[in-house]
């Protein structure tokens, strides 16, 4: 099996939140503020490779993050999706799902349609951004540093 990115510990770069089986993460090409990633430790593709204990576990672990996101970056709802496959523009072989915050101010405001279309644009003018909000949302979750490197 090739190594992808997410088997990596360059994904720790943006890791903003961890339990033992899941990690909490910025996306590096953010569509909106706030965009992150859901992604098992171990490597799976699919959800439905993961256990029935990995998927307990991946509910608590969006119970824990999805509420402070929410509040980190002002929203009151959020996408929650997941591309499973190639040629449903999953880029990364490795599972994982996007969380993205939303508001009646953000620029994707109803336009769901375009939010799929942006998918697949360039989103580089976020991009300048990461760090800075990988940090806040250190801060937020009160993370230092991993617990269990990969
Ligand atoms: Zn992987």
């Amino acid at each position: 099996m090739k190594a992808d990115v997410f088997c990596t510990p360059k994904i720790y770069e943006t890791t903003f939140f961890e339990t033992p089986q899941f990690l909490a993460a910025y996306n590096i090409y953010p569509i909106i503020r706030g965009h992150s990633l859901i992604i098992p430790k171990r490597h799976a593709e699919r959800i439905t490779d993961l256990s029935a204990e990995e998927l307990l576990s991946l509910k608590e672990t969006l119970s824990i993050v999805i509420p402070k996101l929410l509040k980190a970056f002002d929203a009151d709802s959020y996408n929650l999706s997941i591309n499973a496959g190639e040629h449903a523009g999953m880029a990364i072989n490795h599972l994982h799902l996007h969380i993205v915050p939303r508001s009646a101010s953000d620029p994707l405001h109803g336009k769901l349609i375009e939010f799929y279309h942006t998918l697949n644009n360039d989103r580089s003018g976020y991009a300048s951004d990461v760090k800075k909000e990988v940090a806040r949302l250190r801060k937020v979750f009160k993370y230092t540093q991993s617990q269990t490197q990969l």
